[in-house]
């Protein structure tokens, strides 16, 4: 290699021949002719790493790179060179030391090099060793293929395959991966970490009232307010349409996560301006601790989940903690869905009924099923012993719809035993809000024809109704057309809004049993219970008073315009064998018609 493109002679080779200096120009320049048209950039070093020629590929491909000009060490090429990671290049593994080192051809690197307009270029760097006679090194050949297009496509294909497009966060998939990651550091370290579910509030109305474009501009700016809110370390993700997933670090106690969780709740709070509107949603969040909590990402999530839905239940706009030592309860409780569903085959479950009566008019309107399950060893299980560490399982569907058809069947005893009543149920949110309900319940309709469906009530929690209103103001106006009436459950639990008592359309309000009991001591109790009476007035709704307990609760309630009760006052819940005797002796108590001097005003 004794011959250089500028005249410089580098590496002198002691050769005592003269040279035939027009020769090697003209094999030079032939040389040079072959090379300048390549795409691939070729570069020519000697033995010691210095350029010796550089066609003009290369030139184009480091055109912010000085350092190409002749004599250059190779080491200033990989100094403005970065490695796929963004790393500067390694001296020891850059190809063309390799090759010079060890004298076999290097394994090819991918560099990253600036365009003179800043955007990265992608070259793929191989370099073979040109031996000498004697079998030494005399210099190197490097190749460089621009290879940006293959690699930018990759790169989006990358980005695609790990980040959501909307919103630019990274998806289900990167955010099991960093949780892997995370877990492993944290053990590590032995540091506490929080893996959360992140629900939006109202997200549905906001799409329905503005459209989907008007959705998807709040999705992404629900992203950024995340990123602003969390540490760069931390981790938003967005894991379905209005779900994200959060993964907070370096906790030490479980306190600053709660106090982190709180900073996205208000964050998430504050008003954004959607097509010239102020449009708010809230998020209903649900966190467990690592360690605490169990040490399966998938398990981790599941927990985050339950208590993402428990944050719901509570009336949204707040985070709920998985509290493991229930999830303990459930293990040491261990089976219990199977063995919930082995009673149910067994046939241990069963209604009792709680009479409703209109104590203006002294008769019985309906009967509300409660669901026992009488257990071979322990006895009568009430169901809040067993439904609430089942109500997030699958089993609570097919209960549910072993409820409603016992009561419908029910109520065709008791019809053609001379008492057509109603019969209310009670259907948890899990099957209303992420079941088939509306097929279970046609399917269960159809196969009691001997029911009149206008004798069929649904009670659902206010809470869960809430949850989806737009979904359950669906399913009631469904239906309804059906004939079938629909309960707000508990109702004045879950500060319903006017509006959602609008949309929603169901047919009655329950008071909450909790206001009821205490509103003889309690003025707020009291008016909070005259208030959901004035709003069924309003909006045209049946009223019904749960936990009346005594003659003062029929007496107020009828004073304040509610007639129709249940509770220990009026008659306890009772076995189906009961029932018609019960019916059968009804009579007014006569201390309901008080006279009107003793009605509270
Ligand atoms: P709920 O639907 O609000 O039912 C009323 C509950 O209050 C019943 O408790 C009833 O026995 C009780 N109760 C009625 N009157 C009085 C009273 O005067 N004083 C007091 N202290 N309590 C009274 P139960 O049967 O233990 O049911 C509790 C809850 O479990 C129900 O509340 C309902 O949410 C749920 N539940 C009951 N059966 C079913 C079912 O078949 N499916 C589902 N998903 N949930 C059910
Ligand atoms: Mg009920
Ligand atoms: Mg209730």
């Amino acid at each position: 290699m004794n011959a250089l493109p500028n005249g410089q002679e580098r590496n002198e080779v002691a050769n005592p021949e003269p040279i035939d200096r027009p020769a090697v120009d003209l094999a030079h320049q032939r040389i040079t002719a072959i090379l300048a048209p390549l795409e691939e950039g070729l570069q020519l070093w000697d033995g010691a790493g210095h350029l010796i020629y550089a066609n003009p590929a290369t030139h184009r491909q480091f055109c912010a790179l000085e350092a190409l000009g002749s004599g250059r060490h190779w080491t200033e090429l990989a100094c403005d060179c970065r490695t796929e990671s963004g790393e500067p290049c390694p001296v020891d593994d850059f190809p063309v030391a390799h090759a010079l080192r060890g004298g076999h051809k290097a394994t090819p690197l991918l560099l990253r090099v600036n365009r003179a307009d800043g955007a990265a270029r992608w070259l793929r760097l191989a370099a073979h060793p040109l031996n000498a006679p004697d079998g030494s090194t005399s210099g190197v050949v490097s190749i460089t293929v621009d290879v940006t297009q293959l690699v930018e496509q990759e790169l989006r294909l990358e980005q695609q395959a790990h980040f959501d497009a909307l919103t630019g966060l990274p998806n289900r998939a990167l955010f099991s991966d960093r949780i892997d990651r995370a877990l492993a550091h944290a053990r590590r370290h032995g540091e506490r970490l929080a893996v959360c579910l992140l629900d939006l509030d109202g997200f549905k109305a906001v799409n329905d009232e503005f459209g989907h474009q008007a959705g998807d501009l709040l999705l992404r700016k629900v992203a950024q307010r995340l990123k602003d809110t969390l540490r760069s370390e931390d981790t938003a993700a967005r894991i379905g349409g209005d779900e994200f997933a959060l993964l907070i670090g370096d906790l030490s106690t479980a306190g600053q996560c709660e106090y982190v969780l709180k900073r996205i709740l208000d964050a998430l709070a504050a008003p954004y301006l959607i097509a010239d509107t102020e449009v708010r949603v809230t998020a209903s969040i649900g966190a467990t601790l690592f360690p605490g909590d169990t040490v399966d990402p998938d398990q981790l999530l599941r927990h985050a989940d339950h208590a993402m839905y428990t944050a719901k239940l509570a009336g949204k706009n707040r985070f709920s903690l998985f509290d493991p030592t229930l999830e303990s309860r459930v293990r040491a409780n261990f089976g219990l869905v199977r063995k919930i569903e082995d009673a149910l085959s067994r046939g241990q479950f069963v209604l009792h009924y709680q009479p409703k009566v209109d104590c203006l008019h002294g008769r019985v309107v309906g009967l509300e099923a409660l669901i026992r399950w009488q257990h071979p060893v322990l006895g009568l299980r009430m169901p809040g012993e067993f439904l609430p560490l089942i109500e997030h399982e699958d089993v609570i569907v097919g209960l549910g719809n072993w409820v409603i058809s016992e009561a419908l069947r029910q109520q065709a005893r008791l019809r053609s035993a001379g008492h057509d009543l109603s019969i209310s149920v009670n259907i948890a949110a899990r099957q209303l809000l992420r079941g088939q309900f509306a097929d279970q319940l046609d399917a269960i309709l159809a196969r009691h024809t001997d029911v009149d469906p206008r004798r069929l009530e649904i009670e659902i929690l206010e809470t869960a109704a809430l949850e989806d209103v737009g979904a359950v103001s669906r399913l009631i106006s469904d239906f309804r057309q059906r004939g079938v009436r629909f309960a707000l459950d508990d109702f004045g639990t879950g500060y319903s809004s006017l509006v959602h008592l609008k949309h929603l359309g169901a047919d009655v309000l329950k008071i909450d049993q909790t206001f009821v009991r205490d509103m003889l001591d309690d003025p707020g109790d009291l008016a909070i219970v005259q208030g959901v009476i004035g709003l069924a007035d309003a909006f045209h709704r049946d009223v019904v008073a749960e936990g009346v307990e005594d003659l003062a609760h029929v007496r107020t309630l009828l004073g304040a315009g509610c007639h129709i009760m249940q509770g220990y006052g009026i008659s306890r819940p009772l076995p189906a064998e009961h029932l018609d005797l019960w019916l059968d002796s009804f009579a007014p108590d006569p201390g309901w018609q008080s006279p009107p001097g003793l009605l509270p005003h």
